[in-house]
């Protein structure tokens, strides 16, 4: 899968510290979206407006940092709901009190509504990974590209009860200028990572914890899968890695809008 590296979040703060401009806009995108409860409160959701509004545009840019500052990190967790892997999930990340970014395929949150809801009832936020996961979609024409997002984002606000994604992540990272922008204008920010654990190779959970340990000071994204195929080992990654993480001083957050 590619990777977004080369934008970690240090760079994103130093961006802003130096351009005025930059920060007019940021705080501009920010008023927008900030929710009632503040918009980094774990039950913050992206609700649908008055019928028929537009959601709010968010920034174009991939987003890699993290709401809760300079020592937060992002638990994003992508290609389900699974009806066997998202609940041990969920439960890993309660047990931990930690709040992630769950990238849903639409087909599968549709198959999966009880899913889609327990994540939102958990305070987790949603994102939008397409209706089919292809991740050569960057190689397709716009029709194609708008399909698979705005599809996807209907059966994910479906299959939720009316709570909108507020990410959007092409599958392996295939982003156009086009994709993102259109994710944008429907309030999804689209969303980069910034640690790829690789967990979908299963390369043992002793692995995913130590490409945890070894890139996270890289940027605050971390990717990880709860649908695909067997994942025994990132829910025991997560169990092991979560407290690490907050041993070492880190607070966990949801990406940037
Ligand atoms: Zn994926």
């Amino acid at each position: 899968m590619a990777r977004h590296g080369g934008r970690g979040w240090y760079g994103r703060v130093l961006a802003a510290a130096v351009g005025v401009t930059a920060v007019a806009a940021a705080t501009s995108v920010w008023t927008a979206q900030a929710g009632p409860a503040g918009g980094s409160q774990a039950g913050a959701q992206a609700r649908p407006s008055a019928a028929g509004s537009a959601p709010a545009k968010v920034s174009v840019d991939i987003a890699h940092a993290s709401e809760g500052g300079a020592h937060a990190v992002n638990i994003t967790i992508d290609d389900g709901p699974d009806p066997e892997w998202t609940p041990k999930v969920l439960d890993v990340l309660r047990e931990n009190g930690v709040k992630a970014t769950f990238c849903m395929v639409g087909t599968q949150a549709k198959a999966h509504p009880d899913l889609v809801k327990a994540v939102v009832a958990a305070g987790h936020r949603l994102c939008d990974h397409t209706v089919s996961h292809d991740t050569s979609m960057d190689k397709k024409p716009e029709s194609y590209q708008s399909q698979q997002i705005l599809d996807a984002e209907r059966m994910i606000t479906e299959a939720s009860g009316g709570v909108r994604p507020q990410y959007y992540r092409a599958p392996g990272g295939a982003f156009t200028p086009y994709s993102r922008t259109l994710a944008a204008s429907r309030g999804m920010r689209p969303l980069g990572w910034n640690v790829d654990t690789k967990d979908f190779e299963r390369p043992g959970t002793a692995a995913i914890v130590a490409t945890v340990k070894s890139e996270v000071a890289g940027g605050p994204t971390i990717l990880f899968h709860d649908a695909g195929g067997e994942r025994s080992q990132t829910v025991a990654a997560l169990g092991e890695i979560l407290p690490w993480l907050r041993q070492q001083g880190y607070t966990f957050g949801f990406p940037v809008r």
